[in-house]
């Protein structure tokens, strides 16, 4: 038999108007930093966001983390609050400080940081004399985390937040745009992205001092245009036009590709509706608007005997579907397990029972009919 084709987790759209855009870049010698490329990126992400915050195109999401960091005045030794459930960068950034990253859990409706557990943490460093000097919370796969709740506990100890948007362009609490409600918020354009710029990010500052500071830093720091001097030590994070070019095509298409990518989530939520046991990871109500960046499962181990997230991976596997497990959470990670965690086992369950299922916007109807089948077969046979 012939073997089918592979169906991946989540591919990069390229379509033909981003082959233009790119060309256009590379003929009018718009390769590198600068240029009118990335300024019409950043203007235009403005605009998708509906902002009036600065926002500088950064070369990653992890370098928009490191910024915003540098930004609040983290230094070595400094405690930062940080969401275990998220991608290892999510954490990195704080250990490059030398501060120390405390980990909290995540809770049942949105799966992202809970409020209970971090007044509890932020309580707790201040009975041990030391109020945290920032925090990142995270809106996984596209769900927004309960970001007012988060915002007021952060404005209330007065400790800057920052808003980890990197899988959530598009995503939206109570009609504002995921990555505003901070003192801070990143972006991130890498591969597997909502939309992609190759390797890319955005920071957003909600102060126009910060936002002059974080360009300053982005590109060594840099004094005047002729000579090479430098007033701090600064970094090479800036987005080249190349780059920008792609994101300025990419960005026409973001609508298309959460479209898909919702259409992606209800197919699932119909599958998923026949299989008892399973759920599927959606908003819990009607303020939250997710771009459903990946969709993801959760088994139910008491009610589904024999079967395992392993063991739908790999079955879907056998099938030729690619599927990925959940965040492992940060503080299980080897490279964290020193750090403090405050919370219980809702991130580590998560991560044990569920699974990210094949989510890219260009999937089609033959594609997430193969994997429908799969499931079914798996789960009642
Ligand atoms: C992708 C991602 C990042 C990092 O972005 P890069 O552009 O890959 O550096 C940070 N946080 C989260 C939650 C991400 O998914």
């Amino acid at each position: 038999m012939l073997k089918p084709k592979k169906i991946a987790l989540a591919l990069p759209q390229i379509s033909e108007q981003d082959t233009v855009s790119v060309n256009e870049a590379l003929k009018a010698n718009w390769v590198t930093s600068g240029g009118p490329f990335v300024a019409e990126f950043e203007t235009k992400l403005k605009e998708t966001l509906n902002t009036s915050r600065s926002i500088i195109a950064l070369n990653s999401g992890t370098a928009a983390l490191h910024l915003a960091l540098t930004l609040t005045g983290v230094k070595r030794d400094d405690l930062v609050l940080c969401q275990t459930m998220s991608y290892v960068a999510s954490a990195n950034p704080i250990q490059y400080l030398g501060a120390r990253p405390v980990f909290i859990d995540s809770e049942q409706d949105t799966f992202n940081l809970s409020p209970n557990y971090l007044k509890t943490a932020i309580e707790d460093c201040l009975e041990k004399g030391k109020l945290p000097a920032a925090l990142v919370v995270v809106h996984s796969y596209g769900l927004p985390c309960k970001i007012e709740e988060i915002a007021k506990i952060a404005s209330h100890y007065k400790i800057p937040l920052i808003e980890d948007a990197a899988e959530a362009l598009g995503s939206r609490y109570k009609n504002k745009s995921c990555a505003l409600f901070g003192d801070y918020g990143i972006l991130s354009f890498n591969g597997n992205k909502i939309i992609t710029t190759g390797g890319g990010g955005a920071l957003i500052c909600k102060s126009a001092e910060d936002a002059q500071r974080a360009r300053h830093l982005a590109s060594q720091s840099k004094i005047g245009q002729a000579g090479f001097e430098h007033d701090a030590v600064g970094f090479n994070y800036t987005m080249p036009g190349l780059n920008a070019a792609l994101g300025m095509s990419q960005l026409k298409a973001l609508n298309s590709h959460i479209e898909a990518k919702r259409n992606i989530h209800f197919f699932y939520k119909e599958v998923i509706a026949q299989i008892p046991g399973v759920e599927l990871l959606e908003v819990p109500d009607d303020s939250y608007y997710s771009n459903y960046w990946l969709s993801c499962i959760r088994l139910n181990s008491q009610l589904l005997k024999n079967k395992s997230s392993e063991g739908l991976r790999k079955f879907l596997e056998q099938h030729e579907i690619e599927s990925r497990f959940l965040w492992k959470p940060l503080h299980l990670q080897g490279i964290y397990e020193n750090q403090e965690f405050y919370g219980g086992d809702v991130a580590e369950n998560l991560w044990k029972s569920g699974l990210c299922l094949p989510s890219g916007s260009g999937l089609t109807a033959f594609d997430l009919n193969r994997i429908k089948d799969a499931l079914l077969d798996y789960f009642f046979n």
